[in-house]
Parts: structure tokens; sequence; C-alpha cells
């Protein structure tokens, strides 16, 4: 019988961001319109800087994934950065964060010779195949193998588009049939119209578009609990 350690909360409320600087985060009312959420998801292509405010200004974790255009950067004490500081990194690696298991997978799909944080759909699924033994770990302990699948690129035909730097990536597809996470949330793919889709639903997931940023309620029913 699976330990009864890391069930579900019923409800996570999250900070999730992505891809554009939002002036109303970027000051101090980030504080009223953030104030009672659990944790802050970055979804990749943001300023380090940016998220660091965020964090600093809510004073909670911040769990997030790169995406295709984040670079080091530059401060002003002349130290050079490559992450935001006090955050972590999910990218290819679950943890537990107060009972929700989380997995990140950064970047997006190849379009040029750089390769910081982009991948061929071969790449993307050879590294979810080095995630499995942690992701059937899961499923023996705890009952399940992961609650929310935390990207930068979204899944192959959601919300992706035809271009080669916006492909999505097919191997998500199997990853949501496999390991039925209850969410996938991702940015990458900019909204400019009120009636773009930016969520659906596939297999068992739900699939948002956190572009540019969301205050979210992740709910787990009671039901969705190991035995
Ligand atoms: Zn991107």
């Amino acid at each position: 019988m699976p330990y009864r350690r890391h069930i579900p909360a019923p409800r996570y409320r999250v900070l999730a961001v992505s891809d554009k600087v939002e002036p109303r985060l970027y000051g101090p009312s980030v504080t009223k319109i953030a104030r009672d959420v659990d944790f802050i998801v970055g979804c990749g292509d943001l300023p380090y800087y940016y998220l660091e405010y965020i964090v600093s200004m809510l004073n909670k974790p911040l769990y997030y994934v790169h995406g295709n255009h984040d670079r080091p950067e530059h401060r002003s004490n002349r130290t050079i950065i490559k992450e935001p500081q006090g955050g972590i990194n999910l990218h290819a690696r679950v943890m537990a964060i107060d009972g929700l298991l989380a997995m990140g997978l950064e970047g997006s799909h190849r379009y040029n010779r750089n390769t910081s944080y982009q991948y061929t759909q071969t790449e993307m699924w050879g590294i979810i195949v080095k995630m499995m033994p942690a992701l059937l770990t899961n499923r023996i302990l705890f009952g399940r193998y992961v609650d929310v699948l935390i990207t930068h690129s979204p899944p192959f035909g959601i919300h992706d588009a035809a271009d080669r730097p916006h492909i999505g990536f097919k191997s998500f597809l199997s990853f949501m049939r496999w390991f039925k996470p209850r969410y996938l949330l991702h940015g990458h793919q900019h909204v400019y119209r009120d009636t773009e889709i930016t969520r659906s639903r596939y297999a068992q997931t739900e699939i948002i578009n956190v572009y540019p940023w969301r205050l979210l309620d992740l709910e787990f029913p009671a039901a969705s609990a190991p035995p």
C-alpha cells in the first residue's frame, strides 16, 4: 500500500508567470494581487530580476523552468547570474511541494544552432525516459506519478504553432497519457487575442497557457488521493 505521505492538499493557490514582464506584478501592487498564494511558478523567458522581485515581495517559494530566451544576467556588482536567485529549477526533476508532486521540463523546440534551452523532439524524449525511474518510484510510494508538470513549451498540437520555434513537444502527449498529471502549466506561446484557446484538456490533464501571468487554483479532490 502506498505511504500516506505527499497527499496533495485540496487546493494550492499559485501565481504563474511567463514570457512578459507584467508591470502590475513588478511593483508594490503584487502583494495585493497575489497576497494569498502558496507558491510561484515561472514558465520561462523572463528576466531573473523580475522573478526575484516577485519572490522577495511575496516571500513565497519559486519553482521554475528556463525558456529558450533565458540568458545570463549581468548585475551592477559585476557578477553574472545564470539562474534567478532563491528559486528552485524543476527541469528534469520531480519534487514534493507541500504534498504536491511537481516536475519540470525546460526549453523549446530546436530552431537554430544555439544549444541552450532548445531540444529536438528526440532529445526531449530522452529527458523524459531518464525521468521514468523517479516517476515510477512516486507511483509505488505515493500512488501517483506526478501531479503538476511545469514546462516552457506547450505539447504538440495543443496551444502550439506551426513555425519551428513554436512547435510543441510530441513527447508531452505521451507523458500526459502515461503519467497522468492533473495539470500542465506552460508559457512560450504568446497570446494576442481574447479568442485564443489557453485552457485545454488532454487525457486526464488540464493544460493551461499561463502567458503572461495567472492566478490559479490547482484543485485536488479528495478522491484523487492515494488509498
Ligand atoms: Zn519561449
